[in-house]
């Protein structure tokens, strides 16, 4: 992901517009499966008054506002993410999971989701968070989980977050798609990914996919054991990122 935004930067060097203005990161209840997040790490250097109009559009277009970020205070500022914490509560809207988009009624909301397997550093985030405050986490590797590890997740889905799946193994799937085909991937990163989560206890119903990376055909693949996939946007203007 780095390497990727690294050189959207290099050749870009377009002055982008607001990212508050881009469709794909807000959830329209349009039954819409794959969904699109911003980044809210500091590589991707968007302005804070992007991410409060993004929350302020999601207000009143009631529309989800789909957020992801990686591991605190080394990815993302933890300030950054209580001034957008505050403005959500601030907004009235409330945090939104999977199930909640695929079953509710439409209305605004934020879809505030972390990936990989920074599970002691996301568990001591929460402990601040202010009551109502519901995230979802895209974990990777549930077979190195420690058990202490699991028991912080099994924590926090009691106190209202989600735990959904990351891959097995954080495989790029358009890569290891082109090389050993779709159904190799389905049987070895996707599937794996949920039984092992689902031995652990939890119970996936979303993917979020490793790098954004995607394809129709891959959407498709996974929509047959999820019923939500997380992909992402670049926030870098013209070039072409995982979600067009
Ligand atoms: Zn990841």
């Amino acid at each position: 992901m780095k390497v990727h935004l690294l050189i959207f930067w290099a050749f870009c060097g377009c002055q982008a517009s607001s990212i508050s203005d881009n469709d794909r990161i807000y959830y329209k209840w349009d039954d819409q499966r794959v969904i699109c997040g911003v980044s809210i790490d500091a590589q991707t250097s968007i302005p804070t008054s992007q991410y409060l109009q993004a929350i302020s559009n999601a207000a009143q277009q009631q529309e989800v506002l789909i957020l992801y970020g990686h591991k605190p205070q080394r990815d993302f500022s933890l300030s950054l993410l209580r001034t957008l914490i505050d403005e959500i509560h601030e907004q009235e809207i409330p945090f939104l999971t999977a199930s909640d988009l695929l079953d509710g009624a439409p209305r605004a909301g934020v879809f505030l989701s972390f990936d990989d397997a920074h599970i002691q550093e996301w568990y001591d985030m929460t402990q601040s968070w202010p009551n109502e405050t519901l995230a979802t986490f895209f974990v990777t590797r549930p077979h190195s989980l420690k058990a202490n590890e699991v028991s912080l997740l099994q924590e926090m889905e009691s106190a209202g977050h989600r735990v959904e799946a990351h891959g097995l193994n954080h495989l790029d799937a358009t890569a290891f798609v082109e090389e050993h085909g779709l159904q190799q991937w389905v049987d070895e990163e996707l599937v794996p990914g949920k039984t092992e989560l689902e031995a652990l206890g939890f119970n996936p119903i979303a993917h979020a996919y490793p790098f954004g990376a995607r394809s129709t055909e891959i959407d498709r693949a996974t929509l047959e054991h999820f019923e939500m996939v997380r992909s992402l946007i670049f926030y870098f203007g013209r070039l072409k990122g995982p979600c067009g």
